[in-house]
């Protein structure tokens, strides 16, 4: 493992202080595969997969999202870095969609 401090994603080249942060930067799907549910809500059949459009957060997305960069030029999740004293009020409608179980 590399002793650097940060970790800089290879899609967009930007510097993240965690590596929740720089999960939190990424979305769309992988191209999971879907099921159909049948009425007793169990998996059914395999109907295909979803596109993969698995990408980066632009800049500006990732400022809507409360991301912000610290000293360091990183960025980080500015809910989960108590570090950091940049909200005037804290707004608490992150709807966090992640789901990284791939
Ligand atoms: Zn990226």
């Amino acid at each position: 493992m590399p002793k650097t401090i940060g970790y800089e994603c290879t899609g967009c080249g930007e510097f993240f202080n965690s590596d929740a942060a720089h999960r939190f930067h990424r979305v769309g799907g992988y191209g999971e595969a879907i099921f159909s549910t049948n009425s007793k809500g169990k998996r059914g059949d395999l109907l295909g997969y979803g596109s993969h459009t698995r990408r980066c957060l632009s800049i500006e997305e990732m400022k809507a999202k409360g991301m912000v960069k610290n000293e360091l030029g990183r960025w980080v999740m500015e809910a989960y870095d108590s570090t950091i004293l940049y909200s005037e009020d804290q707004e608490q409608e992150n709807d966090t969609e992640e789901e990284e179980s791939a």
